[in-house]
């Protein structure tokens, strides 16, 4: 299971994927990428082999230099094209990669759906992306702050929405992301390897701390919103 996601002038959908192809050691059961495209944000996914997803992205290429990725290893739901991963709310304006497990998602799903909110898939995921929909008024920064407090679990959070195109918000407690620093592009991955063709330059993010990139920078933040100041770590080996 892995993560990835780029923010930068580049068209994003081959950076995802041979991102995803360094995370495929970690074992996934199916993949899929969410892109800011002109047509806004648009997902594809598939079950099965990554191979999978980009003859469908073959057919149909995502165009677009903001994008998400993932490789799932089921947890909760069958391994199908509804259960992967990136999910999106009913708006479809928010996308979400997710690693890990989300503990108290049954409750939280009860709460959702009592407000109207209508679930597509069997995952724990598919919260995350209706909470921070459902919180969101006008900062996502904040909206995927206060959706991580009310979430019990282990995760690593890929977050784009289509009101903050610019926007690329990641978050970790107690699964591995780190960020790449590249120059007008910056990088999300589950580890080093998945993004070290593009830079050597990266932030270990610690549990509980969260990151906003856009192409010009990238902010550390703790999940409370204290700024982190941080050195870059450079990696001076090769895969
Ligand atoms: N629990 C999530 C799911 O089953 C994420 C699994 C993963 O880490 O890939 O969809």
């Amino acid at each position: 299971c892995g993560i990835v996601g780029y923010v930068g002038k580049r068209d994003s959908q081959n950076i995802l994927i041979e991102g995803l192809k360094k995370l495929e050691y970690r074992g996934y059961d199916s993949a899929g990428v969410a892109v800011f495209t002109k047509d806004g944000l648009q997902v594809k996914k598939s079950k099965g082999r990554l191979a999978n997803l980009e003859s469908k992205l073959g057919e149909s290429p995502l165009t677009g230099s903001i994008g998400i990725g993932h490789t799932r290893w089921a947890t909760h739901g069958k391994p199908s094209d509804v259960n992967s991963h990136p999910h999106t709310d009913n708006s479809q304006k928010f996308s979400v990669v997710h690693n890990g497990i989300i503990e108290n998602y049954i409750s939280l799903k009860e709460e959702l759906v009592a407000k109207g909110h209508v679930f597509v898939s069997e995952t724990d995921t598919e919260v995350i992306s209706h909470l921070i929909a459902s919180l969101y008024d006008g900062d996502i920064v904040k909206a995927v702050q206060q959706a991580v407090s009310r979430m019990r679990g282990a995760f690593a959070l890929g977050v784009l929405t289509e009101y903050e195109p610019e926007k690329l918000v990641a978050v970790r407690l107690a699964s591995p992301l780190v960020i790449g620093v590249g120059e007008g592009e910056n990088f999300i991955g589950s580890d080093i390897p998945a993004i070290l063709d593009y830079t050597r330059n990266v932030y270990i993010l610690n549990d509980g701390e969260m990151a906003v990139l856009t192409t010009d920078g990238v902010e550390l933040m703790t999940l409370e919103g204290n700024f982190i100041s941080r050195e870059l770590f450079h990696v001076d080996w090769d895969i």
